[in-house]
């Protein structure tokens, strides 16, 4: 049997990062990185919006407050050097009326705090970045919002941990431990230290080492419509104020590091994990525990979970989904969205003892393992500081 020092399970942007972190402090280090699926970017890190976003949503003493503007400016540093193409157009949260904008002047507010650089301005102003947009007299401008193809950051993450000797097992799908020895698909594995990177079955891999008892995931699908007519109509980001009470964004026009302009994603509440079509990796175990929390949350109606559920199962008819979109930018032509693209899903955690969603990271460890739970956006901005707090505070 193999022995390491790390076994790091899961190859997304996490766990790519996680195990370059490791491999930088020490290039001795013996690092396994397991995978279920034949190569990256299968799920949330190759099917997200590709935004780098630029720190201002999150309130105060949260992961994310600290550590977006940071790996904003840690992604766009690694994609220079590597040459991967980001578009640093930058974006616009619009307002739709009065209540909205005293949200818009809370995201300035946080912004602030956050350290991250956001300017409000007047609709006019607002309109010499995006001629088309509307909002109710105020815009609040984020220049260092940008976009970037996430698998191409995915690639070279891989290139880099290749070249440093990680060893990379595909197609190893995590079972189950006993002891330091990892039980895989791909046969058993000794380490010194588990870091369970695994999205979408996060809280199951942390489960089987005593941790995240207290979680269960409940995946959102996010749904994109492709604008296939000018690529010109829009020419930078353009987002809706959020209900901060949530952690998604809204539907929102994302301007891609091509220039494509899409649309979403949608948050509809998926019934299995890796649900991403009718007919993808159907679960009957997944959808009897995903339907019976839903269910649950749907009668207590938990954090506004019904009125959530029904808004975005409306987003399935395309005419309102649009038309969400189209309040944005009023100027777009609703006749020229075509396909949908691929969709993503999203790791949410709800916290079983609140029957809340968890907003913010969380990372439970011992000194056998560590457990990075609700990876969910911006994790993927955030990922080199992510790393980089993880190795500091649990693998140091
Ligand atoms: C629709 C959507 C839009 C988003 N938009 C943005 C955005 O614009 N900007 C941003 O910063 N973030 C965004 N995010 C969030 C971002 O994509 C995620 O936070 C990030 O990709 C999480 O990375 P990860 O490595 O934790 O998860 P993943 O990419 O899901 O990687 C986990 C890996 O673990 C593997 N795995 C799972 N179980 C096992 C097992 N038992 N054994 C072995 N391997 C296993 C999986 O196959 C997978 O490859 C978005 C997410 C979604 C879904």
């Amino acid at each position: 049997m193999q022995r390491y020092d790390f076994i790091i399970v899961g190859a997304g942007v996490i766990g790519l990062s996680i195990a370059r972190q490791i491999s930088n402090r020490d290039s001795r280090a013996k690092i396994l990185l397991l995978e279920k699926e034949e190569d990256i970017g299968a799920h949330s890190s190759g099917r997200n919006s590709g935004i780098l976003h630029a720190g201002f949503y999150y309130s105060a003493n949260s992961l994310k407050a600290r550590l977006t503007v940071q790996g904003n400016q840690a992604m766009r540093a690694y994609c220079r050097e590597r040459n991967i193409p980001v578009n640093a157009c930058g974006k616009l949260v619009v307002a739709m009326d009065e209540k909205e904008l005293e949200t818009l002047y809370e995201l300035e507010r946080r912004g602030q705090r956050n350290g991250s650089n956001v300017r409000m301005m007047d609709i006019e102003e607002a309109r010499t970045f995006e001629p088309g947009v509307f909002s109710f007299g105020k815009a609040l401008y984020s220049p260092d919002t940008a976009s970037l193809e996430p698998i191409a950051v995915l690639r070279a993450l891989k290139a880099d941990l290749v070249r440093a000797g990680v060893d990379l097992e595909f197609g190893a799908r995590f079972l189950g431990h006993a002891g330091k020895v990892v039980c895989t698909t791909a046969g058993d594995f000794e380490g010194g230290k588990l870091v369970n990177c695994a999205g979408l079955y996060a809280d199951k891999v942390s489960q089987d080492y005593g941790f995240g008892q207290k979680y269960t995931m409940i995946p959102f699908k996010g749904l994109y419509l492709k604008y296939a007519k000018n690529t010109t109509d829009v020419k930078i980001n353009v987002y809706p104020v959020p209900n901060l009470k949530n952690p998604f964004l809204g539907v929102h026009f994302t301007k891609t590091v091509d220039g494509t302009i899409k649309i979403g994603p949608t948050a509809i509440p998926a019934f299995w994990r890796e649900n991403y079509s009718l007919a993808s990796r159907f679960s009957m175990a997944e959808f009897l525990e995903i339907a019976w929390q839903d269910a649950c949350l749907f009668t207590a109606n938990s954090f506004g979970f019904r009125d959530l559920a029904f808004e975005e199962m409306m987003k399935y008819r395309r005419d309102y989904f649009i038309g969400l979109a189209a309040r944005l930018v009023p100027a777009i032509d609703p006749s020229g969205f075509g396909e949908l693209t691929r969709p993503g899903i999203r790791a949410q955690l709800l916290n079983k003892e609140t029957r809340e969603l968890v907003q913010d990271f969380v990372v439970e460890a011992d000194a056998d393992s560590v457990h990075v739970l609700n990876a969910v956006s911006p994790a993927f901005t955030c990922a080199f500081p992510f790393a980089e707090f993880v190795c500091n505070k649990y693998l140091g």
